[in-house]
C-alpha cells in the first residue's frame, strides 16, 4: 500500500519535471506507452499522474487524442497574471506583516530555506521544486493574511507552474531567494510598508525576468 502511494508521488514528480524544465515542450503531445517505457513502470500511476498534472492544469486531456501538456500561457494571458498578482500580493502581504505570529514566521522561513541556492542535483528537479515551493511560500503568506478568497482565485491560476514553464533557467530561481529574504525581513520586522513594498518589488522583477521568454 505505501509502496505504491510512493511509486505514484515519485512518477508524478518525474513528469512534472519534465513539464516544467521543457523537456516535454508546451503543448506536445504525451504517450501513455512512451512513458511506460521511459520511467519503467505500468500504466496504472502514468495515468494517475496524468489525472493530477490535469487538475492542476499542465495537461490537457482531449476525448480520443489523448494527453497533451497544456499550451504556453500567451503575452497577454501573462501580462494579466501578474496584473492580478500586483493588485492582490502586496496587500495581503502587509495584512500579513501586521499579523504576523512567531509560529507562522517560522513557517514561512522554513519555506523559503527549503528553495536552497544550489542543491547540486538534478538541475531539472531542483527547478521543479522550486516552483512547487514558490508557489507554497506564497500561498503561505496569503493563509497568514487571512483572506479565503483572494488564496483561493490565486491557487486556481496555477500560477507558478505556468509562469516557471516559460523558461528553465537558474537566474529565475537564485534572484527570487534574496526577494524573499526581504519579504521575511519586512514580516520579521513586523513592518506592513516594507512588506508590501517588498512583494511588489518582487513580483514586478519576477515579471522583468520572464518577459524576454516570449521575445523568440
Ligand atoms: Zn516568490
Amino acid at each position: 500500500m505505501h509502496r505504491a502511494a510512493s511509486l505514484a508521488e515519485e512518477v508524478y514528480e518525474a513528469i512534472f519535471a519534465r513539464l516544467m524544465a521543457l523537456k516535454i515542450p508546451p503543448g506536445a503531445r504525451i504517450t501513455v506507452d512512451n512513458l511506460v517505457r521511459e520511467l519503467a513502470v505500468s500504466q496504472t500511476p502514468i495515468r494517475e499522474a496524468l489525472g493530477r498534472l490535469e487538475g492542476e492544469g499542465l495537461v490537457v486531456k482531449t476525448h480520443l487524442v489523448g494527453y497533451s501538456a497544456a499550451p504556453q500561457i500567451t503575452r497577454r494571458r501573462f501580462e494579466e497574471l501578474y496584473e492580478l498578482r500586483l493588485l492582490l500580493e502586496p496587500k495581503m502581504a502587509g495584512r500579513a506583516a501586521a499579523s504576523m505570529t512567531d509560529a507562522a514566521l517560522a513557517e514561512l522561513t522554513a519555506a523559503a530555506g527549503v528553495m536552497s541556492r544550489s542543491g547540486g542535483a538534478d538541475e531539472r528537479a531542483r527547478y521543479s521544486q522550486f516552483a512547487r515551493q514558490d508557489a507554497l511560500f506564497h500561498d503561505q503568506i496569503l493563509e497568514v493574511a487571512g483572506n479565503e478568497l483572494v488564496r483561493e482565485t490565486l491557487a486556481h491560476q496555477h500560477t507558478h507552474f505556468h509562469i516557471f514553464r516559460l523558461m528553465f533557467h537558474a537566474r529565475v530561481t537564485e534572484e527570487a531567494l534574496d526577494e524573499h529574504e526581504a519579504i521575511l525581513a519586512a514580516f520579521a520586522a513586523r513592518n506592513v510598508d516594507a512588506a508590501r513594498q517588498a512583494m511588489r518589488a518582487h513580483i514586478e522583477r519576477s515579471r522583468d525576468r520572464l518577459l524576454p521568454a516570449f521575445d523568440s
